[in-house]
């Protein structure tokens, strides 16, 4: 497996992208990417620091006042032209999000597309944020309140699925009327600073979205930064503390979206051969490092060892593969450390005998021993209170546990500190709707998942998130109220 020339010649310019222009300098070092399916080193990538954040930072407040004062019949169309042209570049986007972390060709493609829908969404948005007229006592007065944009919103978000997360984040954010300031892990800046060229060609403003590609150095200096009106954080839960604790030095406002460990409960009335294909499918796509992952399947007894032996099946007959090719179904994961971080977890599995190895297991060699590969892994008879059934491995694993009744699904699905997604498959409607009510989490799939249309709300609660993006929550996430009162 290689790396074609014309795909690095492809890559945009790895430099900050601040006020639409590159900084030539920066301050934060700089980073070699390595494209995770060969291990080969790409480009250099200079890191944004302390002093490129404070530049950001201050041209986005420049930008503010003129981006807010500008019609929302502007900010629509400006929106619905972005949207048209990254659809029109949609194969290129596609490749640099393969060359970038590793997805494969058939889940990169559809992520241009699933972004430009949520930009048209929102765009329909801009002229519908509306306000409200509230009676008052006891002086007669006449009374509203209206929403406004924060002003500028610092946006961080990870490595997994950047090309999706800055356009399913910037879409609401800009549609409320802010400015962004982005900053893409150091490890996956092309599909950003791609993004922020294209609105910069149909006609955006430079300064109302920047693109600093950097770590943690950069994403700390951001969030204390007091310039700053509102955080949009996406990542892991520890960084998630370390952020909150940063912003509270100025009391700005975070908006959290982080790590799941989501149940998929199988009960015994389901269409089981459609059930284990989502229980594999739901677990193992992105190569398992996916927030909304369903990584643990909870099965029922009556039907558990059939439903492992059609899981067993199904994760066997996902072919990992060069990620340009359109028949690969699993790539590589993101990095050597995280490859040895989730081999970890699967070594100790089998060491301790935690639960039963059914299938994968094992870092892939031969033609994938230069890149970060893990065979699809499923392990059964997994104890509600083991590793891999408490912690988000954010790597290939299937977590299959066992229950007796719905009370029992009940109780196993709530208990981990996360409540992201969760997923039941059952022929039962009444029984369907009972579990939507009793699961801990910001989603319920039932019997399939939907997709990620714009128009739902999407999030999590307990230790995955706070805030919700989708729908006309997303809005309303990056929207504030002011009440103004007249006198009569
Ligand atoms: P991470 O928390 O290590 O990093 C996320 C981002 O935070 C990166 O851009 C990183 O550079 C930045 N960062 C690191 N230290 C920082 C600091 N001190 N201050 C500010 N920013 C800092 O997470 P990761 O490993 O890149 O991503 C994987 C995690 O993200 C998983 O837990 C996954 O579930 C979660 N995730 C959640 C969603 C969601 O929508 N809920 C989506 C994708 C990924």
């Amino acid at each position: 497996m290689t790396i074609q020339e014309a795909d690095i010649n492809l890559l945009p310019d790895p430099a900050p992208l601040v006020g639409g222009e590159r900084l030539t300098s920066t301050s934060g070092g700089v980073h070699q990417h390595v494209y995770p399916a060969t291990g080969k080193p790409t480009v250099e990538v200079p890191m944004a620091g302390p002093a490129d954040v404070d530049r950001a930072i201050s041209t986005a407040r420049a930008a503010t006042e003129s981006w807010r004062r500008t019609g929302p019949d502007t900010r629509r169309r400006l929106m619905n032209d972005l949207a048209r042209a990254l659809v029109a570049r949609a194969d290129e986007l596609a490749a640099l999000q393969i060359v970038e972390n590793g997805t494969p060709q058939t889940v990169a493609a559809s992520f241009p597309h699933m972004i430009a829908d949520h930009l048209e969404y929102a765009a329909g948005w801009c002229d519908k944020i509306v306000g409200e007229v509230n009676p008052v006592w006891p002086v007669p007065g006449f009374d509203y309140s209206i929403l406004e944009p924060y002003g500028v919103v610092a946006i961080i978000i990870p490595w997994n699925s950047p090309l999706y997360s800055i356009g399913s984040i910037i879409a609401p954010a800009l549609a409320a009327g802010n400015c962004v300031v982005v900053k893409p892990p150091e490890l996956t800046p092309f599909t950003s600073l791609r993004f922020a060229e294209i609105a910069l060609e149909v006609g955006f403003p430079p300064g109302v979205i920047s693109i600093l590609p950097g770590g943690g150095e950069a994403g700390s200096s951001l969030v204390a930064h007091p310039g700053v009106d509102k955080i949009h954080f996406t990542g892991s839960g520890p960084t998630a503390q370390r952020i909150i604790q940063a912003a509270s030095a100025n009391l700005t406002p975070v908006a959290l979206e982080l790590g799941g460990k989501s149940a998929n409960v199988v009960f015994a009335d389901a269409d089981l051969d459609a059930a284990a294909e989502r229980a594999v499918g739901f677990s193992l796509q992105l190569s398992g490092q996916g927030c909304i992952n369903g990584t643990r399947a909870l099965v029922q007894d009556a039907v558990f060892d059939e439903v492992v032996e059609l899981c067993r099946r199904k994760a066997e007959a996902l072919k990992p593969g060069d990620p340009h090719s359109a028949d690969t179904a699993i790539g590589p994961v993101i990095t050597n450390t995280a490859c040895e971080r989730i081999m970890g977890f699967i070594d100790r599995a089998v060491a301790e005998q935690q639960a039963r190895l059914v299938t994968g297991g094992t870092r892939l060699s031969g033609e994938f021993a230069d890149g970060y590969y893990i065979a699809p892994t499923v392990f059964a008879d997994v104890p509600a209170d083991s590793e891999i059934a408490v912690h988000e491995i954010f790597g290939p694993v299937l977590s299959i546990l066992r229950f007796t009744d719905e009370e029992d699904a009940i109780r196993i699905a709530n208990s981990t500190r996360y409540g992201l997604a969760s997923y039941v498959q059952t022929g039962d409607v009444a029984r369907a709707h009972r579990m939507a009510s009793a699961l801990d989490a910001g989603m319920v799939w039932i019997n399939g998942s939907g997709g990620l249309p714009p128009s739902v709300p999407f999030g999590g609660i307990k230790q995955s998130g706070q805030g919700r993006l989708g729908g006309k929550q997303g809005i309303a996430e990056f929207s504030r109220t002011k009440n103004v009162w007249i006198g009569m």
